[in-house]
C-alpha cells in the first residue's frame, strides 16, 4: 500500500509537471504567433502608409500644377537660347483644341530659327517653339466637330483663310493671311480654331504619333515634287541631303523615278541610298557635281527634273545646269533674304526649261502626305534618328548644328 500511494503521488506530480510544461509551451507558441502577427500587421501597415503617402504626394503635385495652371514648354528667347519654363496651361476657346504632345520633331526651319533667333514670318521671341507634332486631344472647345478628348491627331503648323484671292484660286499655300502655330516643344499645345477646322487630321490607330508628326515636312516635299511635273521613270536629281532633301528623294523614288541624290556630307550618303536614291553623288565642287550628274543620263543630256533642296543661291544655279532640254527645275529650298542668282538666259529660253519654286503646302496636300505615311511604303521610321526629352532640346539643336548624321529627333515631353 505505502508504495502504491507514493507511486500514485509521483505519477500525479509528473503529470501535473507535463501539463504545466505543455501549457507553458502553448502560451509561448501563442505569444510567438501573436508577436509575428503584430509584426506583419505593422509591416503591412507601414507599406500601406508609405503607398498612401506617395499617392497623396503625386496627387498634390498634379493638383499644384493644375492649380497653378502651368505646364512645361520650350521658350525661344533669342539666338541659341531656348529655356524650358513653366508657362500658363492653355485653355481651349470656342473651336480650339488642347493637345497633349505625343512627339514633336526637330526641323531644318527650327534649326535656322535657333541659329538666327527669329523667323520673319513664323516666330518673334520670346515665343513658344516647334511646329511638327502629333498628339492626343485633352480638351475640345465649344463647337468643335470631329474631335474629342482622346482623339489622336496631327495638327499642321498653318491654315489658310479660305477667302482671299489666292485661297479662292486653290493656291492656299500663298494665302495672304496664312495663320501659323508654334509651341510643339511642350507638354501641351493649343490648336487655333482655323487649324482645327482646316488642317487637323485624325491619325489612324496603326500609325505611331511620331510618324504622323512627319505629315508637315512630307506635305512640303509632296507639294514640291508634284509641282515639278513628274512622270514615272523620270530621272530626278535632288540637290541636298538634309531632312527635306532626303524626304524628296524618298517621295520621288516611291513615285517610280530614278533618283540621283547630290549630298555634301558622308553621313547623308547611306541615308540617301536607304531611302531610294539609285545614285549618290558627293562632289567637292559644284562643277563636278553637275558633270557627274549629267554623266548618269543618256548622252549626258541632263536630268528630267532637278530639285534644289538646300536653300543656297549657288545650288539654285547648279540645278539649272543639271536639267535637260524641256526639263523642270524646282527651287525648293528657301534662300536668305536679299540673295540673288544669275541665270544663263539663252540656256533657259532655247532649251525651254521650266522654272518652279514651290513653297509650303495646302490642306489637300497635307491629307495626301498623311495617306502616304499610313500607306506603309513610306519609311517613316528612317527619318527619326533619335529621341530626347524636352529638357535636352538645347543639346539636341547644338548637335544638329554640327551636322551629324541625325535626320530628325523626336522630342517627347
Ligand atoms: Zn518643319
Ligand atoms: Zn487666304
Amino acid at each position: 500500500m505505502p508504495n502504491t500511494v507514493k507511486d500514485a503521488i509521483k505519477v500525479g506530480r509528473t503529470t501535473v509537471e507535463d501539463v504545466l510544461q505543455v501549457g507553458r509551451n502553448t502560451v509561448e507558441d501563442v505569444l510567438q504567433v501573436g508577436r509575428n502577427t503584430v509584426e506583419e500587421v505593422f509591416h503591412v501597415g507601414r507599406n500601406t502608409v508609405e503607398e498612401v503617402v506617395q499617392v497623396g504626394r503625386n496627387a498634390v503635385e498634379s493638383a499644384r500644377r493644375l492649380g497653378k495652371g502651368t505646364m512645361q514648354a520650350a521658350v525661344l528667347h533669342g539666338r541659341e537660347d531656348i529655356r524650358i519654363e513653366n508657362v500658363p496651361f492653355p485653355q481651349a476657346a470656342p473651336g480650339e483644341l488642347i493637345v497633349r504632345v505625343g512627339a514633336a520633331l526637330t526641323c531644318g526651319t527650327d534649326l535656322k530659327v535657333f541659329r538666327r533667333g527669329y523667323h520673319a514670318r513664323m516666330i518673334v521671341p520670346p515665343a513658344l517653339f516647334g511646329h511638327e507634332l502629333a498628339g492626343t486631344v485633352v480638351e475640345a472647345g465649344e463647337g468643335v466637330e470631329g474631335f474629342s478628348a482622346g482623339s489622336r491627331v496631327v495638327a499642321l503648323n498653318s491654315a489658310p483663310c479660305g477667302q482671299c484671292f489666292f485661297c479662292l484660286r486653290g493656291q492656299e499655300n500663298l494665302c495672304d493671311d496664312l495663320l501659323f502655330n508654334n509651341g510643339a516643344y511642350a507638354e501641351f499645345i493649343r490648336i487655333p480654331a482655323r487649324i482645327v477646322a482646316k488642317n487637323t487630321l485624325i491619325v489612324p490607330d496603326h500609325i505611331p504619333l511620331e510618324h504622323a508628326a512627319l505629315t508637315e515636312p512630307l506635305a512640303c516635299a509632296v507639294h514640291g515634287f508634284e509641282d515639278s511635273n513628274p512622270h514615272p521613270g523620270d530621272i530626278v536629281a535632288v540637290i541636298g541631303g538634309g531632312p527635306l532633301g532626303l524626304m524628296m528623294t524618298h517621295v520621288a523614288f516611291l513615285a517610280g523615278c530614278t533618283v540621283i541624290s547630290v549630298v555634301k556630307h558622308d553621313g547623308q550618303v547611306e541615308a540617301a541610298r536607304q531611302l531610294g536614291a539609285a545614285h549618290v553623288i558627293k562632289a567637292s565642287t559644284i562643277q563636278k557635281a553637275i558633270r557627274e550628274t549629267r554623266a548618269l543620263t543618256p548622252n549626258n543630256r541632263g536630268v528630267d527634273i532637278a530639285i534644289e533642296a538646300v536653300g543656297l543661291p549657288e545650288a539654285w544655279e547648279e540645278a539649272v545646269e543639271m536639267v535637260r532640254k524641256g526639263g523642270t527645275v524646282n527651287f525648293f529650298g528657301g534662300c536668305a533674304v536679299g540673295t540673288h542668282v544669275s541665270l544663263d538666259t539663252n540656256r533657259i529660253h532655247y532649251s525651254d526649261i521650266t522654272l518652279r519654286a514651290t513653297f509650303h503646302h495646302t490642306p489637300a496636300i497635307c491629307r495626301k502626305a498623311l495617306d502616304l505615311i499610313a500607306g506603309g511604303r513610306f519609311q517613316a521610321g528612317a527619318f527619326i534618328t533619335g529621341h530626347a526629352h524636352l529638357y535636352e532640346l538645347n543639346r539636341v539643336f547644338e548637335k544638329l548644328m554640327k551636322r551629324s548624321s541625325e535626320i530628325k529627333t523626336a522630342i517627347v515631353p
